[in-house]
């Protein structure tokens, strides 16, 4: 049987990754979408949304991301005329590499690692916040972030706050930026800013801008989170003994980029490792694109996950109907 060279590969299924996929299928495109082993599931983001308030039609939906994945994966696999378009593995893609005019991509899934080809690839793997290491670990943050108690996304979420004690973890100006905004849009009255430990890099001007607002910057170690009598997050307890009261926080500590299958092609990534990209969202790479969270000044959400997973995806049906008349005309010559 002779192999099949898929239109498109997408990598990852979250919010940007399974927009992608959608689009590509809809297209009448030859598609192959990579959900993931469980291990990148866990570390992703859409794993950890809960719900989400800043979409219309979403509310009320529990774990929206990972739900409407689903449900659009399940849908394409009923529709007769497109389910054959599309091809979904879940396994993790270990290696992308270049022959001639198209990607060769490895993959492991629980039964066995193979490989596949594609003509273009849409990489949407994401990135990863940065947690606060808590006495030597990042576990005890985590009860806190399920409960939506530590926020990682104040576009998202920030309006939660309202009401509640604030603190922002963060050692670079945007946690300033972030406390200052939260201030002035939720009416908080003062939101002292852990640096926990070493390593903070404020900026003069954050400072300045720290001072004008009140803001303390505390420089010690948080060792314990402290909890309110129903398990809620309380404050911290910090190395010189002072204890913060906050029953919300902002962690603001950065992202881990998922971006070796871009790098490993010498893909270009910007200075926290996103992807450099052009209108259409491919990279320096060709028919290599980039969409969602790992795109190099993407807001980070999932609408605009969306958008660009659309742009990308019709650039690359752009190239195969390009592909498909220039066949047309070949065979019309001859
Ligand atoms: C706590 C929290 C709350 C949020 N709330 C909102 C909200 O209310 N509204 C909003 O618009 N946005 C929200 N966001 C942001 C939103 O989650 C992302 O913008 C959106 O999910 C787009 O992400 P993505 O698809 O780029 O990456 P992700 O959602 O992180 O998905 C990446 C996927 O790639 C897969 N993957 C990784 N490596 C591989 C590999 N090698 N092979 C195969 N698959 C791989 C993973 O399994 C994962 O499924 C929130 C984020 C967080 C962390």
């Amino acid at each position: 049987m002779e192999e099949t060279l898929y239109d498109m590969a997408v990598i990852g299924a979250g919010g940007a990754g399974t927009m992608a996929y959608l689009r590509g299928v809809l297209n009448g495109n030859r598609v192959v979408l990579f959900t993931g082993d469980a291990d990148s599931k866990r570390k992703g983001r859409a794993t950890w949304v809960m719900d989400v308030d800043n979409i219309p039609g979403m509310h009320g939906l529990d774990r929206p991301i990972t739900r409407t994945s689903a449900s659009t994966l399940k849908w394409l696999k009923g529709q007769e005329g497109l389910s054959e378009l599309g091809e979904t593995l879940k396994a993790k893609v270990d290696r992308v590499s270049k022959e001639d005019d198209c990607f060769v991509l490895e993959y492991t899934s629980r039964k066995a690692s193979a490989s596949l080809r594609a003509r273009n690839v849409v990489l949407a793997t994401g990135v990863m916040d940065v947690q606060p290491s808590i006495g030597g670990s990042i576990e005890p943050i985590f009860p806190f972030a399920n409960r939506g108690e530590a926020i990682y996304c104040v576009r998202c979420d920030g309006h939660r706050t309202r009401g509640h004690s604030l603190s922002v973890v963060g050692r670079s100006d945007s946690a300033i930026h972030i406390g200052s905004m939260m201030m002035d849009r939720y009416g908080h009255e003062d939101v002292p800013v852990l640096t926990n430990g070493t390593g903070a890099d404020f900026s003069p001007k954050a400072r300045e801008t720290a001072e004008l607002y009140g803001m303390e910057l505390l420089e010690s170690p948080i060792v314990e989170i402290l909890e309110s009598d129903d398990g809620g997050l309380a404050g911290f307890l910090l190395e010189d003994g002072r204890k913060v009261g906050s029953s919300r926080s902002v962690i603001a500590l950065g992202i881990i980029a998922y971006n070796e299958l871009l790098t490993s092609l010498g893909g270009e990534v910007d200075a926290v490792g996103k992807a450099v990209v052009s209108d259409s969202f491919e990279s320096n790479v060709e028919g290599f694109f980039v969409v969602g969270d790992l795109v190099a000044g993407s807001k980070m959400q999932i609408y605009t996950a969306w958008d660009e997973a659309v742009d990308a995806a019709d650039e690359v049906d752009r190239r195969v109907r390009a592909r498909k008349r220039k066949i047309r005309r070949t065979s019309r010559s001859s």
